[in-house]
């Protein structure tokens, strides 16, 4: 058992963390993290990360962005809380609002703001019921999901989470909400068949999903653009085409869950660009204040809006929300946070540095561990299989990826491991160069466990 310094003894002792084994924990203690600089983070024994997830795919410009601490500071020193609840509201969540809108070139109408991506997609799923109760289709109220797709964890939201961790011991999902197969390409074709003909499958089997639960039951799809935290899964080209007709025929909403896909994250402003998704809703988060702030946004299209809007009258109030909904120093962190981007031209740069990304790991390809390596823009997977030709994967789940990722760190690199995969999502500033510094790193720790 390794000697834990005094704050990992008081870590263990008094706090349990989120997706962390409570029983290896005792014995290994946290990595304890002091400070970060741009791409960089660093721990309480000196040691210095190149940080290849940017925290929770999240910290876009950075850290130690002074802006946002002064951007933060200045609001807090004006006005450092209120709410938005009963006709009330205030410049910093008026702005940010307005920002969202402007972005989306009226394909939006309007924006709802929550702490959590977890609560944004909670906010979703009461929206479409609401919606549907004020077109007087109670029934109409199933939301379908997809296997290894990640939603938050909240009760609802974690039932639209298709990950069998976040289901098994809690529980769930409730039963309004549905899963249909994961357009996982690599592992989910059969042998001889094209893309487009995985595609076509992909939406045929949510058709047959729709028939048996009953069309007038189906309310929505839900889907990330790219899969993040399932294994950075990027569906074939013409998938959401498919997904999309399938949906408009039922009369059901498309939602873009873009909390890790938004702003910039594909080397577009939206992962919806990308996939041409028409979202009748929008989930953003992380990127939307670099995570300085814990911010969330729920944008609506005119469809959706004037019936949640109209409707108010005959159904009442909308009665949802949250203590800090549009919190002042929040959405003044967004605000100037959307702002650096744009200045930077991080959306470009992710553009860039991604082909880059992309290039230097399909380089990895023919390494005897590596099967897939998979995603697009500055998101990235490799994925390591037993048997390269059969696509076979490792068992136990993590036999490479649980090495991997520790012995990253010995190379100065924090990676994510989901089972045998390795996920990348660097801050969007990272440059050419150090997208072949943290590939080489991935690369030398590979050379380790192999
Ligand atoms: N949706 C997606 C696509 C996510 O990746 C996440 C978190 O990783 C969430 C929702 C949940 O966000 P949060 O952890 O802020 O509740």
């Amino acid at each position: 058992m390794a000697t834990l310094t005094d704050a990992q003894q008081r870590d263990v002792q008094y706090q349990l963390h989120p997706y962390t084994n409570a029983v290896k924990h005792q014995s290994i203690g946290p990595r304890i993290i002091e400070r970060g600089e741009g791409i960089y983070v660093y721990d309480d024994q000196g040691n210095k990360y190149l940080e290849a997830m940017a925290g929770l795919w999240s910290v876009a410009v950075g850290f130690g962005e002074p802006r946002l601490v002064e951007a933060a500071t200045r609001q807090m020193q004006k006005l450092p809380y209120y709410h938005t609840f009963t006709h009330k509201s205030h410049g910093p969540s008026i702005a940010l609002a307005e920002k969202l809108i402007g972005y989306t070139q009226g394909r939006m109408a309007s924006a709802f703001f929550t702490n959590s991506g977890s609560e944004a997609n909670d906010t979703v799923i009461k929206m479409v019921w609401y919606y549907n109760n004020a077109l007087d289709r109670p029934e109409k109220k199933k939301i379908i999901a997809r296997e290894k797709g990640y939603h938050g964890v909240t009760v609802a939201s974690g039932s639209m989470t298709g990950l069998p961790a976040n289901h098994r011991d809690f529980d769930l999902p409730l039963p309004r909400i549905k899963h249909t197969s994961c357009p996982h390409y690599y592992h989910g074709a059969r042998p001889g068949e094209s893309e487009e003909a995985f595609a076509t499958r992909m939406a045929e089997d949510l058709e047959a999903l729709i028939l048996k639960e009953g069309p007038e039951t189906v309310a929505a799809f839900i889907g990330e653009p790219v899969m993040g935290a399932g294994g950075v899964i990027v569906p074939p080209r013409t998938y959401w085409d498919k997904i999309q007709a399938v949906c408009r025929k039922y009369d059901m909403l498309v939602i873009a869950d873009e909390v890790i896909t938004g702003f910039g994250r594909l080397g577009t402003l939206f992962g919806s660009e990308r996939f041409n998704i028409e979202p009748d809703i929008m989930v953003l988060s992380k990127q939307i204040s670099s995570s300085y702030q814990p911010l969330a946004a729920v944008l609506i299209n005119d469809k959706v809006a004037s019936v949640v809007s109209s409707h108010s009258g005959k159904l009442g109030t909308f009665g949802h929300g949250y203590t800090a909904s549009g919190h002042p120093v929040a959405t003044a962190v967004g605000l100037e946070n959307l702002n650096i981007i744009e200045e930077r031209g991080l959306v470009q740069n992710a553009a860039e540095s991604g082909e880059v990304l992309q290039q230097a790991l399909r380089d990895m390809a023919g390494h005897p561990l590596v099967g897939e390596v998979r995603g697009v823009g500055l998101i990235a997977a490799v994925e390591m299989v037993a048997d390269k030709e059969s696509h076979r994967p490792f068992e136990p789940v993590g036999t490479i990826g649980a090495p991997l990722y520790e012995r990253a760190h010995e190379h100065g690199l924090i990676v994510r491991a989901i089972g045998d995969t390795i996920a990348f999502c660097p801050p969007l500033i990272i440059t050419r160069e150090e997208v072949h510094d943290m590939v080489g790193r991935f690369a030398r720790a590979l050379d380790d466990v192999y």
